[in-house]
Parts: structure tokens; sequence; C-alpha cells
């Protein structure tokens, strides 16, 4: 029989947050593939273990995976960990799970802590849906061209930070998104100086601004709807065909792109609006 490859959660700062099943398996396999084996090896003699480690991060994920797919076909179980939190979420891993899969091992995750969850539970912004980012990218156009491109998004949006890039981050927000749209700051959650700020992108500047920014951070954009005063599509379209004298089919078309609602639906609107007026000039 193989063995099962475990994709476990370790904690992303406060240590109690393993969990119990978590440790059981962490003892219990025959390997431990680690991103950092010196970081791992501090946590595993926290708690006692002495299960042996090997490397497995971004830059020998590929050349690991044969040496690890065989001793798991060889019938020996392993856990995958990352420095914090679930691996395989913005961390190395998703190519070591999926060549298992073809190899038609097991793969078992051990859920636990992820920063990405931890700063959406705590936000109180919607969590129905949501986009996660990753991190922004670290060049400027690029990272204004991604901003641009999730501008309107109607999910919440996550994106992971580092704290020598945040007034980066936040600048270019303000420049694309607007100074005044909210948002949330989740800073080093679940370790002694944890932070949420909530508040607008500007005041999150002047914040972070006044000190150097430290620890771990997680920002929370939450979704162009709930952050954008509400619009009337009818107030909107009245505009476009009565003072702007846009043709109807254009305005209709304008319109319906812009509300995310079918043209059908704005042209039969664009009808009520002719006839209110025609009601008005004909009083
Ligand atoms: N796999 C991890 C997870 O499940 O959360 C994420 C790994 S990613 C390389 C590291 C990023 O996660 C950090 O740069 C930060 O954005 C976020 N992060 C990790 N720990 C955090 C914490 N305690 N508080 C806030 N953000 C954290």
């Amino acid at each position: 029989m193989p063995g099962i490859l475990y994709v476990v959660a370790t904690p992303i700062g406060n240590l109690e947050d393993i969990t119990a099943r978590a440790l059981r398996i962490l003892r219990e396999v025959a390997l431990i593939a680690a991103e950092d084996t010196r970081h791992s090896r501090k946590l595993l003699n926290h708690f006692g273990i002495h299960t042996p480690l090997i490397s497995c991060h971004e830059h020998n994920e590929q050349q690991r995976q044969d040496t690890l797919i065989s001793r798991l076909l060889a019938g020996e179980s392993i856990a995958l960990i990352s420095d914090a939190g679930t691996p395989a979420i913005a961390d190395p891993g998703y190519r070591l799970v999926r060549a298992c899969h073809l190899a038609g091992v097991t793969v078992t995750p051990i859920p636990g802590a992820s920063a990405l969850l931890a700063a959406l539970s705590a936000a109180g912004e919607p969590t129905d849906r949501f986009v996660f980012e990753g991190f922004l990218p670290t060049r400027a156009a690029a990272r204004e061209a991604a901003l641009r491109a999730i501008c309107n998004e109607p999910r919440t949006v996550v994106c992971y930070e580092t704290p020598h890039r945040l007034l980066a981050a936040l600048a270019a927000i303000a420049a694309v998104w607007g100074a005044e749209r909210p948002l949330v700051v989740a800073r080093e959650l679940t370790k002694l100086h944890e932070e949420l700020f909530r508040g607008t992108v500007n005041q999150a500047l002047e914040h972070f601004g006044a000190a150097r920014v430290r620890g771990e951070l997680v920002l929370i954009l939450p979704p162009y709807a709930a952050a954008a005063p509400p619009r009337d599509l009818a107030v909107v379209l009245r505009d476009l065909l009565v003072t702007q004298r846009l043709s109807r089919k254009e305005a209709v078309k304008l319109v319906a792109k812009d509300f995310g609602v079918p043209r059908s639906d704005v042209y039969r609107i664009s009808l009520e609006i002719d006839q209110s007026k025609g009601e008005k000039e004909s009083a």
C-alpha cells in the first residue's frame, strides 16, 4: 500500500493554534517535507517531535517530487508543511500535491491556520464571496494594472502584503481605487502585536505612515458595490439620454455593461424615461 501525503497546516504565530491531529500526524509520518527545515525544526522541537525533515521549497519542489513520490509509493507517509499556515496557499506545495494525485498517492489535508481565512473572519466585511489575489506585484506599473483590473470587483478582495511594501501598495490603491475607499489591514494575527485596522485608504496611509511598519499583513478590500456610494441605474441612464444626448443604443449598452444587467432590462427602463419625459413636457 502506498503511504499518504498529508498537507498539514501549522500556526501563523500563536503556537497554540496547531491542531491535535496535526501534532499526531507530524509524529507518526516517516518524513516531513518542509519549506525551511531550520525554521520548522524549532516548531517541532517545541512540541517534542523528532521526525526526520527534508527540504521542499519553491526552488527544489520539482526535483524533490521523484524522491518523495518513490518513498510514498514504497509505503511511507509524508507530511508537507510550510513556514507558517496552510501549505500551497501562497506557498509551495501544489506541484507536489498534483504529482501525488497523478501517481495514485492519496493526499489528505490536515486543516488549521491560514492568514487568509483568519483575516477574513475578523475583518467584518462580506465573506460570502471573495477573491484571493495573493501578493500584489512588486513593480509599480504591474501593481497598478493589477489593481485596475479588480477595481469594480463585486466580491471582497484579499491580498497578502509585506511590511516594507505596505505604504507603496496603499498609495497605489489610493491612486487607482480612490483614497476614500474603505479597507481593513490585518497585522500580526494571533501574535502579541495583533492589529485589525479599519478605515479609508487615506486613514491607513496616515496610520501606517507614522512609524516603520513591522510584521505580517493581510489587506481586505470590501466589494466595490459596498464601498462605492449607491448609484441609481435610471438616474445614470437619464443623464446619458437627456443631458449627454447619447443615442438609445449607446446609452443602453454603456449602462448595461456598467451595472452588469441585461440590455433588454435597460432598454425597457429607457422607454419608461421617454414616457415620463413626454408626460412632463405635455403637462
Ligand atoms: N500559507 C500561508 C497561509 O496559509 O496563510 C501564507 C504564506 S505567505 C508566504 C506569507 C504571508 O501571509 C505574509 O507575507 C502575510 O501577508 C500573511 N501572513 C502570514 N502570517 C500572518 C499573520 N500572523 N498575520 C497577518 N498576515 C500573515
